[in-house]
């Protein structure tokens, strides 16, 4: 039978390079539903809409249509119907993301996007509520960490060539993002009761693939 996957985690764990794989690997659909909360960032920042205005952004939120499409390269994110996969990536989106997904009439109606998603089942889903809010009944839970020095590691040697951004900015820029999922009010970033928690610090991309796939298996 299919199951559901949840895969939670603070930014930088690999979270979603690992979802990618473990929905590949079991013929599942992935959905990345950071990508969701990015691309509503990005249609604020075009409206000029700052991220602490709450009302303007239930306004935006309610006329968005965001589709999530599977692409050659991964998951791939429609902003009405405009392709804004690699835009969604930017720094300035990920500087505001955290604050435009703190507000609560954002997390609704993308939550009750998720659930749609999630109804077929066989679906791999990440992000940072799934196991404790978006769904609770998820057969397999996970919570993958890695210490914040490593995750900024990560993601600077992926941005180094096409950016100037140094590690210690890195650094600061993933900690602060962890403190702002983690302190918010609603479905803050916290490991289920009923997840397993993954450390990647220490193990590669294939290791926690193969971790998830054979507790996936029992
Ligand atoms: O996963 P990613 O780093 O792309 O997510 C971007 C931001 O979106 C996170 O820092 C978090 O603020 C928000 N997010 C969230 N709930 C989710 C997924 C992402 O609040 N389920």
């Amino acid at each position: 039978d299919r199951i559901n996957v949840a895969i939670d985690g603070p930014a930088g764990a690999g979270k979603s390079t690992v979802a990618r794989k473990v929905a590949e690997q079991l013929g599942y659909v992935y959905i990345d539903t950071g990508a969701m909360y990015r691309a509503v960032t990005l249609a604020a920042n075009r409206a000029g809409i700052d991220p602490g205005e709450q009302d303007r952004l239930k306004e935006l939120v309610e006329v968005l249509n965001i589709r999530l499409a599977p692409g050659e390269n991964g998951q791939m994110v429609f902003l009405n119907e405009e392709d804004v996969t690699s835009e969604i990536r930017s720094r300035d989106v990920t500087q505001h993301v955290s604050q435009v997904a703190s507000h609560e009439s954002v997390r609704i109606r993308l939550v009750e996007l998720q659930r749609q998603l999630a109804a077929a089942r066989g679906i791999v889903m990440d992000g940072r509520d799934i196991g404790t809010h978006v769904l609770p009944d998820a057969e397999l839970k996970i919570f993958l960490t890695a210490s914040v020095h490593i995750r900024a590691l990560r993601r600077y040697q992926e941005l180094k060539d096409r950016t100037g951004v140094s590690l210690e900015q890195l650094e600061a820029e993933i900690a602060g993002r962890d403190l702002s999922d983690e302190q918010r009010e609603i479905s803050p970033l916290v490991c289920a009761k009923d997840a397993i928690r993954i450390d990647s610090s220490e193990l590669t991309i294939e290791q926690v693939v193969a971790l998830i796939q054979e507790l996936g298996r029992t």
